[in-house]
């Protein structure tokens, strides 16, 4: 049996915040507190120490939270990240679809998956849906990867016959030969789990699009991911290509693509109708701020998502996005909210990005919260990265006279807005470090 007892400031969520509430009682502060973890799952939290037979991690005056879960990231796009000038469609053109025929090269699928997780747990995310290319291998490659990192990862080929260049198309027949191996193959196996993943309805045909569907009927327990609603020239070409749907995400509930395992990113163009229909398939909508903001393409309006009520999960989309950081990622969120005269709380943006998504994804028994039973994916986080935060911090701890000490909810706002991938100090996967910062090289004498 292998055993470790962490101690730090644990905070993590035992319901769902409302976005503007910094009082809010879903939230779950034990700061000092003992996290021990027993194969790989957490057994008990609790304030005293534990007993000597215990492996020790003191981590005091460090954050503890439950690793990050990315609802919507794209492995090959690692390669287009921060590429200049361009909004959706013409980005696809210029930069990521001549990336992405580079991942038919198993070699290449190989490395970009590695480079692609060790990434992730550089940041803090320790569980993602993520997008590989057309290519079966490139799935594969990510499985392969995933497994032996132990992380929860909910991949499959892109699906994609049509408006793509040659190197990037499928076939239904051929398609469907790769999905089905594939969910021989891994949908199950460990961690990993596979996903109907349809790049987005201007680039499957409606045959296509009815194999997908098959596929989620003949499977249980299959996930499904797409984009929907992006950017509106993009919803102008979906309404010519599908004239009898009545909206784009429609053109998904036709094919029998939405259910309660369906994330789909972006949903910034929907309407109310639209709205109850995620609620009532149990779909939910992948929120990625900077990647909205990055190419252009519009708000989330995430307070009527909860008006009408479906889920809604944090997600970076790099290479859209401009950062892998989910910290950074939420203080993005922060701003596209106050644009739309929402103000979002630390406690919904870190809800949505741990709890949340778990919750959504069927997950919340195995991660996403402190709590004995679930895996122990988890990430130990500086409070402060540089002297602004730093001092920051300190301003919000009631070090700095004669300013009183703020809220919880000031510090952790605080820390959410400035923090990045420098404070993150370890990632834990089932209980095993996957990732620590490397030690300071020392002075030379
Ligand atoms: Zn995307």
């Amino acid at each position: 049996m292998t055993r470790l007892a962490l101690r730090g400031d644990l905070l993590d969520f035992t319901g769902l915040p409302d976005l503007g509430d910094v009082d809010s009682p879903a939230v779950r502060f034990r700061p000092d507190h003992w996290l021990l973890v027993e194969d790989g799952r957490i057994v008990a939290v609790q304030a005293e120490a534990p007993g000597e037979d215990w492996p020790r991690e003191d981590r005091r005056g460090q954050l503890i939270l439950p690793g990050f879960v990315d609802t919507h990231v794209h492995c090959p796009q690692l390669d287009v990240i921060a590429s200049f000038g361009t909004t959706l469609l013409d980005w696809l053109q210029t930069y990521t679809f001549p990336a992405e025929q580079r991942f038919a090269d198993p070699a290449v699928a190989r490395v970009g998956a590695e480079l692609f997780l060790d990434a992730l747990l550089a940041h803090g995310t320790t569980s993602a849906v993520v997008f590989p290319t057309v290519h079966a291998v490139s799935a594969d490659a990510l499985f392969e990867a995933a497994s032996v990192r132990g992380m929860r990862i909910i991949t499959g080929k892109v699906l994609m016959d049509r408006h793509a260049p040659a190197g990037l198309r499928d076939d239904v027949a051929g398609a469907q030969r790769d999905c089905e191996a594939q969910i021989a193959r891994w949908h199950g196996q460990g961690r990993n789990a596979f996903a109907v993943t349809v790049r987005f309805a201007v680039t499957s045909t409606p045959e296509q699009l009815a194999m997908a569907g098959g596929l989620l009927q003949r499977h249980e327990g299959l996930y499904m991911q797409t984009h929907v609603a992006e950017n509106l020239d993009e919803v102008r070409w979906v309404q010519e290509l599908f004239p009898q749907a009545r909206s784009y995400l429609d053109v998904y509930h036709q094919h029998g693509l939405l259910n309660e395992r369906s994330v789909l990113a972006h949903g910034i163009w929907l309407d109310d109708a639209d709205r109850a229909l995620l609620r009532d398939t149990g779909a939910h909508i992948a929120f990625c701020p900077s990647s909205n903001l990055f190419l252009g393409s519009g708000l989330f309006n995430w307070a009527e998502a909860r008006a009408v009520g479906h889920g809604v999960s944090m997600a970076t989309d790099v290479g859209g996005g401009t950062s892998l950081s989910m910290l950074r990622t939420l203080a993005e969120a922060y701003k596209v909210q106050a644009l739309r005269g929402t103000r979002m709380t630390a406690w919904a943006g870190l809800h949505a990005a741990t709890l949340g998504a778990a919750q959504a994804l069927g997950l919340a028994h195995e991660l996403g919260a402190l709590e004995p039973g679930r895996l122990a994916d988890l990430c130990v986080w500086d409070w402060a990265s540089g002297p602004v935060a730093a001092h920051r911090d300190a301003v919000a701890t009631g070090q700095v006279a004669p300013l009183p000490a703020q809220s919880l909810h000031a510090r952790v706002f605080a820390w959410m807005t400035l923090a990045d991938e420098r404070n993150l100090s370890a990632a834990y996967v089932a209980g095993q470090a996957r990732w620590q910062r490397p030690a300071p090289i020392p002075a030379k004498v």
